[in-house]
């Protein structure tokens, strides 16, 4: 199985509060370089693009080079998630038939949890990793009242690394979908997509208070 990793690092960091948030430092190093070690680090992986804002080209090529791994390549990606999901797609040179895409404001995610949505991938086309919601949550209207009663017990937050086939992702993100997720993009294309057991610690750094629970959740992984 070739895969290739698509990991996207171009967002505006608006509702965090900082435009750079991949290069804040964890645990001593960046939220980028954490990310980009957990492909580098897996031999299955054939290609690594990184898919880099135009604020922060710049600084994360530097990064790149000090990785000095010719697997790594980068790209500039676009307004959306998904425009800069395609942009990375895009700037893929290799033959790899799976391509795992990944936010890079998630740098706690393990290899454990890669192979277990590659292996998923694998075998049904894609995959996605998920939790159960612990929350009830409902769904309101503009004025703020009830409309939808949601199952709680079918309901998943999902995470990223998200795995397909690369031509159903190329084939999914074809149009203008602004899909915030390959796993939607790929469902409202008509493929089939699986969930997997994601993980507790895989947080995505979406507000600035993320930062210390990320660094309280890898020094808990350091302890034990
Ligand atoms: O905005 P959000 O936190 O959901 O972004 C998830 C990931 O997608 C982040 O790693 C972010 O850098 C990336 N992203 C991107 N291009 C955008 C928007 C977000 O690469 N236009």
């Amino acid at each position: 199985m070739s895969v290739a990793a698509v990991i996207v690092a171009a967002g505006s960091g608006t509702r965090y509060g900082d435009p750079d948030k991949v290069f804040a430092l964890l645990g001593g190093r960046t939220v980028l370089a954490r990310s980009i070690e957990l492909f580098q680090n897996m031999p299955e992986c054939d290609e690594i693009v990184v898919v880099l804002g135009e604020h922060s080209l710049a600084r994360g090529q530097q990064l790149i080079a000090c990785h000095g791994d010719i697997r790594l390549t980068t790209c500039v990606g676009g307004a959306s998630r998904s425009d800069s999901v395609r942009a990375g797609l895009a700037a893929l040179r290799g033959a790899a038939s799976f391509v795992a895409v990944h936010d890079a404001a998630r740098p706690l995610a393990t290899p454990e949890l890669v192979r277990r949505v590659l292996e998923s991938a694998r075998v049904h086309g894609a995959a996605v990793p998920s939790l159960p919601v612990g929350d009830t949550v409902q769904e309101v209207d503009a004025e703020g009242a009830l409309c939808a009663v949601l199952a709680r017990e079918r309901l998943r937050v999902v995470q990223t690394p998200q795995v397909a086939r690369r031509d159903w992702l190329l084939q999914a993100l074809a149009g203008s979908s602004s899909a915030t997720d390959e796993g939607t993009a790929l469902y409202l294309a008509g493929f089939p997509v699986r969930h997997v057991a994601g993980a507790q610690d895989n947080i995505k750094l979406t507000w600035a208070s993320d930062l210390p629970l990320a660094e309280a959740l890898l020094a808990a992984r350091t302890a034990s």
